[in-house]
């Protein structure tokens, strides 16, 4: 990715407090040794009309794992400002509560839960969905005459690991943290229009359809019409490619290299925990590619230039299916610690070319992003944090080249058994959970026979 040009912010995260304390800003580095979210549940209504209008009704299903005043949640599109999506009411069961706005993507709603408590607690919104051409941010919650992109498009409750995990959102990276839950979704669409979603789609009658989905570590949405599907299968996965007619040839080549490339991670890691993988192609802006659970949106601009680029267009497909299992299935913190998914995904996109004996070539192109990257961001290393990049200077080519170059380093010391042992380990242990980079490294550290201290100072600085 090549973000746009803004000034570094600093992280911040809010601890636990009365809704009146909320005033008063956390700063921590603490990190997550394991995430609450099991068991969380997501019923949804979301209506979304055809000038771009959305609103909706969340009712989140939980245990509170401390005693919490206040739950936190995220409305990540307000970071494109307040209209985009805001809370208009708040409930727990039947009864109206307080809630605040702590800045518009952050919304601090009176729970009253004691640790154990299980919850239930209804958020209504509303907000609009810009225009792509009037939008900043990469497309992903925008619309045009053929698209309308819906991420985070509801209220999320924040992770908890003794303090909210809850980050300004930066202009450029990914913002999202979130625990995994379980989604019910009911969905109106505007006439004409299909949804693409995370899990399973069902229509129920025109233009209403429901959604479901488990373990989903966000619901994915996407509003298509005038598209071309195919299918195919990725052993009992169903793998389809949305794309416009005039693309074509560029579909199905992403149909088949997600395909492809779900092959070659299975036989490394195991069977992605999905039925269904949805690629979607449409129009983004400085990304070329953003992953979902069972769902990828790829930029259309890649379609359109295909076969233009042999080598990036099967990357941005590989690299976006390689996060089912490093981001919608062991998920990590994206904002304080972007290299755990993003370095490992790059890494795993490039098992996918080594499969075709192009290794080298994949090397190579790593070797270059990463001298590319340090030459404009001097100061950060792979394992920065988002913030270190401002203007998202040198972030792709340290944190995800240089990341990936890393795991080479690390794979050629531990030899492919113990290195492939590692990764299937740490998937075991925090899958549908919140890794840290920490845990990622000790159970490599456990699993070679060689000690890894120095490769980790050479590349991590740690
Ligand atoms: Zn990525």
């Amino acid at each position: 990715m090549a973000p746009p040009t803004l000034g570094s912010q600093p992280p911040f995260r809010w601890g636990p407090g009365p809704l009146l304390a909320l005033g008063a800003i956390l700063l921590t580095v603490a990190l997550s040794d394991a995430a609450v979210g099991a068991a969380l549940r997501y019923e949804l209504a979301i209506s979304v009309a055809a000038g771009g209008g959305i609103s909706g009704e969340a009712t989140v299903h939980g245990t509170a794992p401390a005693d919490w005043p206040e739950a936190v949640f995220r409305l990540y599109p307000a970071a494109h400002g307040a209209a985009c999506l805001t809370v208009t009411g708040a409930w727990v069961g039947e009864t109206e509560v307080a809630w605040e706005s702590i800045e518009p993507t952050t919304a601090a709603v009176s729970l009253a839960a004691n640790a154990g408590d299980s919850f239930s607690l209804t958020l209504r919104f509303a907000g609009r969905i810009p225009e792509l051409v009037s939008s900043d941010g990469y497309g992903t919650y925008a619309r045009s005459d053929h698209a309308i992109t819906l991420s985070q498009a509801y209220p999320i409750l924040a992770p908890w690991d003794g303090s909210w995990i809850a980050y300004p959102v930066l202009p450029w990276g990914d913002a999202i943290v979130a625990d995994v839950a379980a989604y019910v979704v009911e969905l109106t669409v505007p006439a004409g229009w299909i949804p693409v979603a995370s899990g399973t789609e069902t229509e129920v009658s025109p233009g209403r359809y429901r959604i479901e989905g488990d373990n989903l570590r966000e619901l994915g949405l996407v509003l298509v019409r005038g598209y071309w599907v195919q299918t195919a299968a990725a052993g009992p996965l169903e793998v389809r490619s949305f794309f416009l007619p005039e693309h074509e040839t560029a579909g199905r080549t992403a149909l088949a290299v997600t395909v492809a490339a779900i092959d070659v991670f299975t036989r490394h890691f195991g069977p992605p925990s999905l039925t269904q993988l949805d690629v979607v192609s449409v129009p983004l802006r400085l990304a070329a590619g953003v992953e979902y659970p069972g769902l990828i949106l790829a930029g259309e601009g890649y379609y359109s230039r295909y076969p233009s680029d042999p080598l990036f267009f099967p990357m941005i497909f590989a690299h976006e299916v390689a996060h089912q299992w490093w981001y919608a299935e062991v998920g990590s913190d994206q904002v304080a610690e972007p290299w755990v998914d993003e370095a490992l995904a790059t890494y795993t996109s490039g098992l996918y070319f080594q499969a075709l004996d192009r290794f080298a070539e994949i090397l190579r192109y790593w070797e270059t992003s990463y001298a590319q990257g340090r030459a404009r961001n001097e100061g950060a290393r792979i394992a920065s944090p988002v913030w270190d990049f401002p203007g998202g200077e040198g972030y792709g080519g340290i944190v995800y080249s240089g990341g990936a170059l890393f795991f080479q380093a690390v794979r050629e010391r531990m030899g492919d058994d113990a290195f492939f042992h590692a990764l299937r380990r740490y998937r075991e242990e925090f899958r549908w959970r919140i890794a840290s980079g920490a845990e990622l490294l000790a159970i490599l550290a456990q699993e070679s026979p060689s000690p890894l201290d120095d490769l980790l100072a050479a590349w991590l600085g740690l």
